[in-house]
């Protein structure tokens, strides 16, 4: 049985009456990025220009080098306020998200799921998802709910049910981060989910583990959109996305599909220097 705590499909939108924004919605790229400039907050330009449409449904992955400006990109996309977009849009089903706050953001559906996620002591896993998913979805969950919700999708991660009265990241050994952040993921039911090297440090058990976790979120919401930023090829075997991109120097210097990644893999990112300027 299907367990759907936060929004409406869009089905289920449309029989509540097709309102202009519905169509507004549907007519628009799911996550569309113009022109995208982000600087530190000390002026330093990091992404230099970065177009790119993630469609309803897609997976996209955006591969470069060490500090080619990947996770400048995702924090400045989720709203972070160490960095500033100075120039370009997003649009996130048509609405341009740059001047949202963080947690407007969030409530939207952009979600991130970070590269080193902190560690929040005193708070529980439980009760850090039951006010992130309240927050999400506008409405009260009750505890039980959010049990029933996090016990499925435990057991569909393989993580023990007692990890949700642990604190949120303390002492959590790589893995269980990972994974946490993809349970994080399925009870929120992000429109796009930003995945910063969700797959480093995982054995190849874990690795598949965190594959199998971000297809089920898409077999349950199958019009969320994924940008997942990796270094491996691995994870990409598991997830077949539908574009990759190669970063370079804050631009993406060229798009294509998996045979992208096997040029990564056999002669590294060197291979697309001095392409497309
Ligand atoms: P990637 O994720 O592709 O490895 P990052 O986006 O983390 O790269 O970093 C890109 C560049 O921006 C690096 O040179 C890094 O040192 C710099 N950078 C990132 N965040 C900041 C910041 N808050 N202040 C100053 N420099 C930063
Ligand atoms: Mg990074």
């Amino acid at each position: 049985m299907t367990r759907h705590i936060c929004g409406d499909t869009h089905d289920e939108a449309i029989e509540n009456g097709a309102t202009a924004h519905t169509i507004q919605i549907m007519a628009a790229p799911l996550f569309e990025l113009t022109d995208v400039h982000v600087a530190t907050t000390d002026g330093t330009e990091i992404v230099k220009g970065v177009d790119l449409v993630v469609n309803v449904g897609e997976v996209h992955a955006l591969m470069g080098p060490n500090g080619c400006g990947k996770s400048t990109l995702a924090s400045a996309l989720a709203g972070n306020p160490d960095y500033e977009i100075t120039q370009g849009s997003v649009k996130l089903h048509g609405d341009d998200i740059v001047d949202w706050d963080p947690d407007v953001r969030a409530k939207a559906g952009v979600f991130l799921a970070f590269q080193y996620p902190q560690a929040i002591p005193g708070v529980s896993v439980r009760n850090f998802l039951q006010q992130a998913v309240q927050a999400r979805t506008g409405k009260d969950v009750s505890t039980i709910e959010i049990y029933m919700a996090l016990s499925e999708w435990m057991d569909t991660l393989n993580m023990d049910t007692a990890f949700m009265d642990r604190f949120l990241n303390e002492g959590f050994s790589g893995g269980e981060k990972k994974r946490n952040e993809i349970l994080q993921m399925a009870l929120l039911e992000p429109e796009i989910a930003l995945l910063d090297e969700t797959d480093s440090g995982l054995d190849i058990d874990a690795l598949r583990v965190v594959a199998d976790g971000v297809q089920a979120v898409r077999g349950r919401k199958p019009d969320m959109g994924v940008l997942t930023i990796t270094h491996y090829q691995r994870l990409l075997d598991h997830l077949q996305p539908d574009h990759v991109h190669i970063m370079s120097d804050g631009r993406i210097v060229t798009s294509g599909g998996m045979e992208l990644v096997e040029t990564v893999e056999s002669e590294g990112f060197d291979a697309f220097a001095g392409v497309g300027g």
